[in-house]
């Protein structure tokens, strides 16, 4: 089989890619390992996705933003950052930003529903599922990709969307710093009695973190982050013992709360890959930069990856250039280390200081939280960044 590019992976940040390229005349052939079921109709797997502004655009540019249900998609107004037990909060609302919210809120599963729902119907997408890519060789001239069922694949450039573990980027030859925070979130929803006006929260208490995002009037996503080795004791909860937990830690500030999904553990491990590209291969999404949750960048940022890189696809077309070319490789690879580097690094800072409960930890992050609420300049470049205005 030819095509003129082949994706490894089917989750979001594949088949962005594959949206993003839908009318570029180039055949692209989307290599997933899971069912089909799976992926048309992906069942509520606790996360919700906080989004920005731009990736807001992006999705609307991919004509998928609108296929996520309006009554599912929520506004976050405002967002407040507590340590500890101080009644102290970094704030920080939309008065800082024309679009007169921070950001969305959008349950993963909707998100990649919307996505495979976009890709399928596209004449120049071809999706193979419960088949692996095993193996990928490349040269000046193409790609070979070899799969599970025993075909081969040939291609002018390879994207790799197969998530933060990736095996192919293994493959490839290219290297990864992997940092295992020895932590997991604990995702779930929960009703509660009071309105959470659109205020998210993110509360950095000693040995624990609690994220509260606002969803429906009064329900809220919910992300607990703790150790490893505590992990189970708060998964084996009760919902009532739950309930009672969470309510305590949040000190009753939305009135009772009750579970209202089950509990869902993610292994905490930030990756950011060596290079994003090798000879007509890029990598993109979590298979390029791994996140951890606390700055709700990971996919944003891979949503923002297969952008450039679709960006600059088109452009060679468009001229009758090279797509796998080097030239056009490290484009990509410059303009997307640029835009996440100082993200990556900036989320990694804020865990090592925010989990950290040592004296001098506990000093820095009360310095760091008034620091922002007295300059207003610096609340209001992060503002910026975190929910991505303007691009
Ligand atoms: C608790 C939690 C909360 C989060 N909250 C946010 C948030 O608020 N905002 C935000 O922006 N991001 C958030 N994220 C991050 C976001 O969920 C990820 O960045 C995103 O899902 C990664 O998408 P991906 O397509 O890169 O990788 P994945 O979703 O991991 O998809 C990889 C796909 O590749 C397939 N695959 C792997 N290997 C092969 C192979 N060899 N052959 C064929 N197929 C293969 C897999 O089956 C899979 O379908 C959160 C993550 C977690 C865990």
């Amino acid at each position: 089989m030819k095509k003129d590019i082949v994706v490894i992976g089917a989750g979001p940040a594949g088949l962005s890619l594959a949206c993003s390229l839908a009318d570029s005349l180039l055949e692209l052939l989307v290599v997933e390992r899971q069912d089909r079921e799976k992926l048309c109709d992906p069942q509520f797997d606790g996360r919700d996705i906080a989004l920005t502004h731009f990736s807001r655009k992006i999705l609307e540019r991919m004509d998928v933003w609108s296929r996520m249900p309006v009554d599912e998609t929520y506004s976050i107004r405002e967002a407040r950052v507590l340590d500890g037990d101080s009644p102290y909060t970094l704030q920080f609302d939309c008065s800082d930003i024309t679009e007169g919210i921070l950001g969305y809120i959008v349950s993963n599963h909707l998100i990649c529903r919307a996505l495979y729902e976009k890709a399928t119907i596209l004449d120049n997408v071809e999706l193979l599922t419960e088949v692996s890519v095993t193996n990928v060789q490349t040269d000046g001239g193409g790609a070979r990709i070899s799969l599970s069922n025993g075909n081969t694949v040939e291609a002018a450039l390879v994207v790799s969307a197969d998530s933060r573990f990736s095996e192919i980027r293994r493959k490839m030859g290219i290297s990864a710093d992997m940092h295992d925070f020895g932590r997991v979130c604990i995702v779930c929803r929960m009703r509660h009695e009071r309105p959470h006006e659109g205020i998210a929260h993110e509360c950095f208490f000693y040995g624990q973190t609690l994220a509260v995002l606002p969803l429906a009037d009064r329900e809220s996503s919910i992300v607990i982050t703790v150790s490893s080795s505590k992990a189970n004791h708060i998964m084996d909860m009760t919902s009532h013992e739950f309930n009672r937990h969470v309510q305590g830690q949040y000190k009753g500030k939305l009135g009772r709360m009750e579970l209202s999904s089950d509990k869902y553990l993610y292994p905490l491990v930030a990756v950011w890959a060596s290079r994003f590209v090798g000879q007509r291969f890029a990598l993109i999404g979590d298979a390029a930069v791994g996140m951890h949750p606390v700055t709700a960048h990971g996919f944003n940022l891979g949503l923002r990856s297969q952008h450039t890189l679709a960006r600059l696809i088109i452009a060679a077309t468009q001229s009758g250039a090279d797509i796998g070319s080097v030239g056009l490789l490290n484009h990509y690879h410059s303009t997307h280390r640029r835009v996440a580097r100082p993200i990556y690094l900036g989320t990694n800072a804020i865990v090592e200081l925010f989990t950290n409960d040592g004296p001098l930890h506990r000093l820095a992050r009360k310095a760091v939280l008034r620091f922002g609420n007295v300059f207003p300049p610096i609340r209001h470049v992060i503002t910026r960044q975190l929910t991505a205005t303007g691009g």
